[in-house]
């Protein structure tokens, strides 16, 4: 069997779907395995496979793979999605859907897709809020890191690291990589925080967890990795370069909060697409899954998006059944095994 992953690079038009999952990172590749493996027809739409997977070198906590390059984690999931046949289309944008009288949706893309679809899973993730500071771009991945409970245990014996932010991710963030670094810097552009109270209590308890309030992360400095944080106090303009090992940006997600309204998506207060724990959304048929949803907030991760695309599938296989448009495909898979 061919190992080239199944994406078709002739522009969906016109065909109907089970189901269209937009997204192709590991909620949207691992909906489409639980989907095929439900005999829906499905459809993975994405702007690229691997999302944020595609920022990070290495992966080392997803169950049963040990530490792993981040890339070929991404080629197994699509490698998968591929062994039950998922069609993977993309580059392509989808732009949004309408409903049609019988039900259906039509499914648009920015390059030409056009496509109907009996239910739609959306996985379109979030991306990560930015300094946007001098050094941030360059040394990302090299120091500069945007997930404290991803990459913490990277960091194990170094010296020093600074955390960026006064909410409840910064400060977990911050207690976490005192366990693992001798010295924390918590950096806040404020002297009140965010975050709950019993975290900024468990902070405030660590030795090694120094508060530099008030202040900004003005450059990021190195040569081949970061090596230094240049940090300015908002009050009394005074500027102090701190040596670090690592920075961990710790300010939020921004999902698309607006696109999501302008399809009718109810939402939380921040933005995320708000679910219950079968993964439905407000609108029958749409159901939504990983970092782009409500669901578990401050603790997205490979395993929890990859988790809410399995049910989100299995959802949509309810969903059909119950309104009587189940129409299993041909299993074809018959005893593919996976490592080749
Ligand atoms: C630097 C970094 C390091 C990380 N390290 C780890 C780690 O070690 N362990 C861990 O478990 N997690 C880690 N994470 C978190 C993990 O990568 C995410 O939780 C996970 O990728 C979320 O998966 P997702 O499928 O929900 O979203 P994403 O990975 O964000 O994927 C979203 C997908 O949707 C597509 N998309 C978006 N909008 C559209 C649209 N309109 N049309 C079509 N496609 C669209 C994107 O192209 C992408 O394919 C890390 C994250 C970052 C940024």
């Amino acid at each position: 069997m061919s190992l080239r992953l199944r994406a078709t690079k002739k522009i969906p038009r016109g065909e109907e779907y089970d189901v269209v999952i937009v997204g192709g990172g590991p909620a949207g590749l691992s909906a489409a395995i639980y989907a095929q493996r439900f005999l829906l027809k499905s459809l993975v739409v994405a702007k690229e496979i691997g999302g944020q997977l595609n920022l990070t070198d290495s992966v080392d906590d997803y169950p049963g793979l040990g530490r792993i390059r981040a890339s070929d984690l991404v080629n197994k999931f699509k490698r998968h999605a591929e062994m039950f046949k998922a069609t993977i289309y993309y580059p392509e944008e989808v732009t949004g859907w309408e409903r049609l009288p019988d039900g259906r949706f039509r499914v648009k893309g920015k390059r030409g897709l056009d496509v109907y679809a009996k239910a739609i899973i959306m996985a379109v993730g979030s991306v990560r809020r930015k300094l946007g500071v001098p050094g941030e771009r360059e040394f990302a991945g090299k120091g500069v890191s945007y997930c404290s409970v991803c990459d913490a245990p990277f960091y194990a014996g170094k010296d020093s690291v600074v955390v960026v932010g006064g909410g409840d991710a910064a400060f977990e963030g911050a207690i976490l990589l005192s366990g693992y670094v001798k010295k924390v810097y918590l950096v806040h552009r404020r002297t009140e925080f965010r975050a709950k109270p019993f975290f900024v209590e468990v902070a405030k308890s660590k030795p090694n967890i120094e508060f530099v309030l008030d202040s900004v992360v003005t450059e990021i400095k190195g040569k081949d990795k970061v090596e230094s944080v240049v940090v300015k106090n908002k009050k009394t303009g005074e500027t102090r370069e701190i040596k670090v090992d690592g920075i961990f940006i710790e300010i939020g997600f921004e999902p698309p909060k607006e696109w999501f309204h302008k399809l009718g998506l109810e939402t939380d207060e921040a933005g995320y697409i708000k679910v219950d724990e079968w993964m439905r959304t407000n609108i029958e048929g749409v159901f939504a899954a990983g970092d782009c949803t409500s669901q578990w907030p401050g603790f997205r991760q490979v395993v929890t998006a990859a988790a809410m695309g399995a049910v989100a599938a299995y959802s949509t296989y309810n969903y059909l059944v119950e309104k009587g448009l189940y129409k299993p495909q041909k299993a074809d898979v018959g005893g593919t095994i996976f490592e080749r």
